[in-house]
């Protein structure tokens, strides 16, 4: 089982944040999405043949995209991979693009989930993000998409904004159960070299980001998410029980990807590839010269190990030491159990059965952690 990653690189605005490969100018729109259907095309064979489980829309904002360009993409796909046991098709949007006439005409598409950028329900928030919509198209976007049918939804939310209190937090998270939604992610804002907002904080013309509010506020989301029932499956990922998304569990359960547009990532478990993050000359090697432009890297034994560490950690399915063990051998199960006994005895791990999982404390220090357990 396989899945299919599509990156649409272009967005109305910059949001201060975002380290996402994405272009405000939509000249090359017409150009890139052709492209990307003929990468399709010269990819056909890095799946091998396998079925392929999900489609992802991801981006920049594919919300821009009609519903008779995410058809004729579809199609496109439906030409050269295996689609019969397709279970997921996602397309991620923008609130302000979701209005009732675009929903509807996405009935005439094969999409059966939105991942919907809320981001937040206050509007200070969104203006500190330079985001395009506002809190009111925020909720009535979800309302408008859920009238029209599609109830598998789910939200984006940023938590550790600065002016964001506790009780601001809190009644954002209550807003998933009051708009029954059966899934959600929830992110810390974080602070990239390159972005605006690491401009904008290091000329002191905004507000810093707080880690310790952040920290707490990661705390608020563990315990509001258990009072309303929603499972912690992974660090930033939530779901009312089997609501899982399907194509990030499929990355987080090492399954292969084809990443297909600028700057997306494929993965097929032996290596790993990167396109060009540039418009332009991702159009140009494909439209002009036929040929894909991507860097590589083979992926060692170790390297792979430790990814699964990595990934499995952050997942409430936790690190399987007997799959490790088979796969890699039983001298990586001591080194681990032995680097992990600090984290044993503090309690930020503990060992069920064959598996090492994350508690509320651990998950705090997920990456450490991981970072610990990696084997030389
Ligand atoms: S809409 Fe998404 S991809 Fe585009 S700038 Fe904002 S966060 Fe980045």
């Amino acid at each position: 089982m396989a899945g299919i990653y599509l990156h649409i690189p272009f967005c109305k605005q910059a949001c201060t944040y975002c380290n996402f490969h994405f272009s405000t100018s939509l000249k090359l729109k017409d150009e890139v999405l052709n492209a990307m259907m003929q990468e399709l095309e010269l990819q056909k064979n890095y799946l091998e043949n396998q079925p392929v489980e999900t489609i992802y829309l991801g981006g920049g904002t594919p919300s821009l995209l009609s519903s008779d360009e995410i058809n004729r993409i579809y199609d496109v796909i439906q030409k050269h991979y295996r689609i019969d046991a397709i279970k997921e098709f996602t397309l991620e949007t923008n609130p302000d693009d979701l209005t009732p006439a675009y929903i509807k005409s996405l009935r005439n598409t094969l999409v059966d989930r939105f991942s919907i950028g809320v981001q937040s329900f206050r509007d200070s928030d969104l203006k500190y993000m330079n985001r395009a919509h506002n809190a009111q198209e925020a909720d009535y976007a979800i309302k408008t998409a859920q009238d029209a049918g599609f109830t598998n939804l789910t939200i984006d939310l940023i938590y550790g904004t600065p002016g964001l209190s506790d009780n601001d937090w809190k009644h954002n998270l209550s807003k998933i159960k009051e708009l029954q939604l059966p899934h959600f992610s929830a992110y810390a804002l974080t602070v990239e070299e390159g972005t605006v907002l690491h401009s904008n904080i290091a000329k002191k013309r905004t507000t810093p980001v707080d880690p310790e509010q952040s920290a707490h506020q990661f705390e608020i989301l563990m315990e509001q998410a258990e009072l309303m029932g929603y499972e912690h499956y992974e660090i930033s990922n939530l779901a009312i029980k089997n609501h899982y998304a399907v194509h990030n569990t499929n990355y987080w359960r090492g399954k292969p990807y084809l990443g297909i547009g600028p700057s997306a990532h494929s993965f097929n478990s032996k290596s790993r590839r990167w396109n060009i993050a540039n418009n332009a000359l991702y159009t140009k090697a494909i439209l002009a010269d036929h040929k894909l432009s991507y860097e590589e890297e083979t992926l060692t034994d170790t390297q792979r190990l430790n990814e699964y560490i990595m990934t499995s950690l952050r997942t409430m399915w936790g690190c399987d030491l007997n799959k490790i063990a088979a796969e890699w051998g039983t001298e990586y199960v001591d080194t681990m159990k032995k680097q992990a006994e600090e984290f044993l005895d503090k309690r930020w791990v503990i060992q069920n059965e064959h598996y090492l999982l994350l508690t509320n404390s651990g998950k705090l220090f997920a990456d450490r952690i991981a970072g610990e357990l990696f084997i030389d």
